[in-house]
């Protein structure tokens, strides 16, 4: 259910390694309640464009906002300075991030993993955080994995795991990056069904993956990347059938 509401607004944003240019001015920008899928090759970007989102990169040029709120800086006597890392902290906690390796926490339980940080971070009652935590895990099929070490599990139920994990933060917007991409194909799917379910409910996501079928169904916005910019965007039809760019059309040619 998009409305035009921008929940994710990302202007002008630059990124360098040393002398690696790897984002060079992109824009983008994510209605509330609506998925965009990001695409492109290896290296455009993708992932250093999510870590942008939440400041785990350090911006050279350029702005995120996140709800109206600029992320990692604000302005202070009439310029741009970085928060403290408290407040980058606290914004944190409103930009959920699955990433492709899961990245659970392998000594707590799967329950525990979803209690940490609503506990640790947002002072929720620990009764509370279960109680919700237990309905995530319903939410995502595994209400029996409660106790389970992650190791127990199998990639796809951990992924499940981790993204219910994010959710538990109740985050404006969930970013996944290439959520799928570590699983054998058979597990997949189950993943995939969980994300769908995420966005028939509203839920705004910006998704990094290859799963161009998957793309396709669930994304209001496709957006191709390549070489640190934004090549092209709009919705899947547009993009992925109809790609007005040659960049665009000979990447697709190579994952389909
Ligand atoms: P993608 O996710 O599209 O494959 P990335 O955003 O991961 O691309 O990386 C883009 C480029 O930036 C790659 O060449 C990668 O090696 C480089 N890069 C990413 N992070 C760093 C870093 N912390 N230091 C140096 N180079 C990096
Ligand atoms: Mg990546």
């Amino acid at each position: 259910m998009p409305t035009d509401d921008v929940m994710v607004d990302i202007r002008g944003v630059h990124k360098s390694f040393g002398p690696l240019a790897v984002l060079r001015g992109v824009d983008l920008q994510v209605a509330a309640g609506s998925v965009t899928a990001v695409l492109g090759p290896s290296g455009s970007g993708k992932s250093t464009l999510l870590r942008a989102v939440n400041h785990l990169e350090k911006l050279d040029r350029g702005f995120v906002a996140v709800d109206g709120e600029l992320i990692g800086y604000r302005y202070q006597g009439g310029r741009l300075r970085e928060r403290p890392e408290r407040e980058v902290l606290r914004q944190r906690t409103g930009i959920g991030f699955v990433f492709q390796d899961f990245n659970l926490f392998p000594h707590l339980t799967v329950l525990e993993n979803l209690v940490e940080a609503p506990v640790g971070v947002l002072r929720r009652p620990r009764a509370t955080a279960r109680a919700r935590a237990r309905e995530l895990l319903d939410r995502v099929g595994l209400s029996d994995k409660a106790d389970a070490y992650p190791r127990r599990l199998s990639g796809g139920q951990q992924q499940r795991v981790a993204i219910a994990r994010a959710l538990a933060l109740e985050p404006k917007v969930l970013l996944l990056d290439e959520p799928t991409s570590a699983l054998d194909p058979e597990l997949v799917g189950e993943v995939l069904d969980v994300i769908r379910d995420l966005a028939d409910s509203g839920t705004t996501m910006i998704v990094v993956t290859h799963e161009i079928g998957f793309a396709r169904e669930v994304a209001d916005t496709v957006v191709f990347m390549d070489g640190g910019v934004v090549v092209e965007q709009g919705p899947p039809d547009q993009v992925l059938d109809n790609p007005r760019q040659e960049r665009t059309r000979a990447f697709l040619a190579k994952v389909r």
